[in-house]
């Protein structure tokens, strides 16, 4: 299963999104840690750059969360919870699919206007991207990072759904580290 260009772009913002609280301090805690975060983002589009811009991200962000399993091997989220917050969203923000070309980006899925809340943008966009997830029935693409005391959430779209680590931190590196010295130990 190949999962659309647009699909995969959106995905791994949802997953940043959800990683911005992993920070110290929490990445969308003020207007300059916003500002940074969304120059990383591919969202176009028309920006409000205020408070309640920030603010309306953050709500939005406590509610992808649980699109996530809760912890490191807890369960993938229930299919039917996914798609109720799916509905839900894009009930709220008036989705109306519509293909766009701009920016060097070929032919893409857009469903609100580029004048909507910044918020209502993302929202509406992942959940477009999650219900491609929840048509073929595979959210367990949505994981937690396999890292040592990693909270990070990820998205694994490779065909061979490798994929077990963060792209965030250094985890996969400190995981075959801490192999090796296991495996020399146990030599010794
Ligand atoms: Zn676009
Ligand atoms: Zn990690």
């Amino acid at each position: 299963m190949e999962f659309a260009h647009d699909t995969q772009v959106v995905l791994a913002a949802a997953a940043s999104l959800v990683n911005t609280t992993l920070s110290e301090p929490d990445a969308l805690a003020d207007a300059a840690g916003f500002e940074a975060w969304m120059d990383a983002q591919p969202y176009t589009g028309d920006r409000a750059h205020t408070d309640d811009e920030r603010t309306a991200v953050r709500a939005l962000r406590d509610r992808l969360v649980a699109l996530w399993p809760a912890g490191a091997g807890a369960e993938c989220p229930d299919r039917d919870r996914t798609v109720e917050l799916v509905n839900t969203i894009l009930d709220e923000t008036d989705a109306r699919p519509h293909l766009a070309r701009h920016d060097g980006w070929d032919w893409h899925l857009h469903v609100t206007p580029r004048n909507a809340p910044l918020a209502d943008r993302m929202g509406a966009e992942i959940a477009m991207a999650v219900a491609d997830l929840v048509r073929v029935d595979d959210l367990s693409r949505l994981r937690r990072c396999a890292g040592e005391d990693c909270d990070a959430v990820l998205v694994d779209l490779s065909r061979n759904r490798s994929k077990r680590f963060c792209d965030t931190g250094n985890c996969a590196n400190r995981a075959h580290v801490a192999a090796y010295r296991a495996r020399r130990a146990s030599r010794t």
